[in-house]
């Protein structure tokens, strides 16, 4: 990692952070659903659904940016995690993927602070030990070839997750 750029774990509500772009752990349709989804359609209000709805949904793995409307945020990128399935369906490329498309795209919109979820750790079932590992290790990798990104958080919301994605950047960062 370079001296300009800083993650860190916290524990908090994503619709909170007073960033340029939070991500949005959405489903293939774009159109909302529950747990992180929900709390961000909730928040942002009823405008973020229209924009969605002209998007025509997003493949696993791949990202795509609306506005923030009422968050503190100025920007959503909105991303598909793979659905557990027990490992073999290349859960952890697709994971990956999620991760590197959210940064190409926070790259493109000169977008200098970001906070992730924990994609794919709650109703799509992925292990958080390993998800953890794929997260840390895909931003590390992105961050590498960048110094523009100076704030990324990775925000949890209970502490089995906190623990886990704090191992991981403790591990993966400090080797
Ligand atoms: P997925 O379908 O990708 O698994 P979920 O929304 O079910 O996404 O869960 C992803 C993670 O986001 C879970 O760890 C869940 O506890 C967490 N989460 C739910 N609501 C929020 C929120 N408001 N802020 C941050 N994290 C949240």
């Amino acid at each position: 990692m370079s001296s300009c750029n800083t993650i860190s774990v916290i524990m908090g509500d994503i619709v909170d952070q007073e960033v340029d772009a939070i991500v949005n752990a959405a489903n293939n349709s774009l159109l909302g659903g529950g747990g992180v989804d929900g709390a961000i359609h909730m928040a942002a209000g009823p405008q973020l659904l229209e924009e969605c709805r002209s998007l025509g949904g997003c493949p696993t793995g791949e990202a795509r940016i609306t506005r923030g409307y009422s968050l503190p945020a100025k920007h959503i990128i909105h991303t598909v995690g793979p659905v557990w399935q027990g490992g073999n369906a290349g859960e952890d490329l697709l994971l990956a993927d999620s991760y590197r498309s959210c940064l190409e795209l926070a790259m493109e919109h000169e977008i200098r602070s970001i906070a992730f979820p924990g994609i794919s750790i709650g109703a799509y079932g992925f292990p958080v030990d390993r998800a953890s590992v794929i997260a840390v290790s895909s931003i590390r990798e992105f961050l590498q070839g960048t110094e523009l990104l100076t704030d990324i958080r990775l925000v949890c919301f209970n502490q089995n997750a906190y623990d886990n994605y704090s191992s991981a950047v403790d591990r993966i960062f400090n080797d």
